[in-house]
């Protein structure tokens, strides 16, 4: 059984989903959560890209001590300075370099040949090696780079010490067979590719993200990068959720495995989902709600007879309760306490009886309090990182 590593993106690729801008505090409280569920790298932001961003990446390398804390940054100085300003007290860095190796990319963005490509990026890697023990380097628009060219890169950047090279599929074009090929050349042309991590990072403009990602990991790439519930730029990530669970689920066929805490998944997603305000829509797999309702008559009888007939997956492999707990005004405090943990929140305990008691007045104006009604009755005390 091979170990697959996950490099988590929802606080950098993912929080460039358009209208997404979180605070510090709810930056922190997702990095906690990615720790929890054992997400082996947290891409925390692009330290040049701000001064806020520089921040939470600080603040974040400084709390999370299980995680290695991951700066994006241009293959150029200033940019990789900054990426150590905010790492340098960090258990664990890595420095993430990219540089666009597409002809389209080259010609339209860049304006360089495929030499200064090549000597930029090589540049980059030894001046970030100078700081960093970890670098990655992204051949960013990788899946539209000639094959041979990009090997090329690959072969400079690998000497130059990088030791994790990522091939993005940054416009989401490519297809699982396609994407394997690159990823099998790349396995047997590069040299000392042997000692040096090999990545994927996928897009889903055609709905093929995860698709891709498992292509690359039967071709032998050994860390996937994504985020929680797919959000990210335009269509989104390959979503972090289905990829860890595709391989529990089918062990059998992909041989391969992850470090996650599976049963961390839903609390995970619901807190993405609520910082962001990006809803999870209900069909989709793995953290949907109604990924686990059956409906039709047949699909109940048959679930209630053996639940294996329709259901692959426990929903408390991922950590939803199977039977939902309903609250009402029977509901006691611990019930209450135990749905708040559910849906992601760590209440201090004046906070706790402050909401409990706006929960009591709420049940006695409705009967059924949902999910929804105690997000909105504690949502805006939001902003509290849990301690530990
Ligand atoms: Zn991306």
């Amino acid at each position: 059984m091979r170990t697959i590593e996950i490099f988590d993106t929802t606080l950098r690729d993912g929080e460039q989903s358009p209208g997404v801008n979180l605070s510090l505090h709810e930056k922190m409280e997702i990095a906690l959560q990615l720790e929890r569920l054992g997400v082996n790298r947290i891409e925390a932001g692009f330290a040049a890209a701000s001064p806020g961003d520089l921040q939470s990446i600080q603040e974040i390398a400084r709390r999370v001590k299980n995680s290695t804390i991951v700066s994006l940054s241009r293959s150029v100085q200033s940019d990789i300075d900054k990426a150590w300003e905010a790492l340098k007290n960090a258990e664990s860095a890595c420095l993430h370099v990219f540089l666009a190796t597409s002809p389209i990319h080259r010609k339209h963005k860049l304006a360089m040949t495929k030499e200064q490509v090549i000597e930029n990026a090589v540049a980059a890697v030894k001046y970030g090696k100078k700081y960093f023990d970890l670098v990655e380097f992204s051949c960013e628009d990788g899946s539209r780079t000639e094959l041979p060219y990009l090997m090329e890169v690959v072969q400079a950047v690998v000497d130059a010490g990088a030791r994790i090279v990522n091939i993005p599929d940054t416009v989401g074009y490519t297809t699982p067979k396609e994407y394997g090929h690159i990823f099998r050349e790349l396995r047997e042309h590069v040299r000392g590719i042997e000692d040096v991590k090999l990545s994927c990072h996928c897009h889903d403009d055609l709905g093929m993200a995860v698709a891709n990602t498992l292509a690359a990991i039967e071709a032998g790439a050994t860390q996937v990068e994504g985020t929680i519930n797919g959000i990210g730029e335009r269509a989104g990530n390959a979503s972090l959720e289905e990829v860890a669970m595709a391989l529990d689920t089918r062990k059998d066929v992909y041989q391969a495995q992850t470090r996650l805490k599976l049963d961390e998944i839903a609390r995970t997603s619901k807190l993405v989902s609520r910082l962001t305000g990006m809803m999870v829509p209900g069909n989709k797999a793995i953290v949907g709600a109604n990924a686990f309702a059956h409906e039709s008559g047949i699909h109940q009888d048959g679930v209630l007879k053996e639940v294996t007939t329709y259901e692959i997956i426990r929903p408390e492999r991922v950590g939803f309760k199977s039977n939902k707990l309903v609250l009402g005004k029977l509901s006691g405090r611990h019930a209450f306490k135990d749905k708040l943990t559910e849906l992601g929140y760590q209440l201090e305990q004046e906070e706790l009886n402050d909401a409990f008691k706006r929960f009591k007045d709420l049940c006695d104006k409705k009967k059924k309090v949902t999910d929804d009604d105690i997000i909105a009755l504690v949502g805006s005390k939001s902003n509290d990182i849990p301690e530990r």
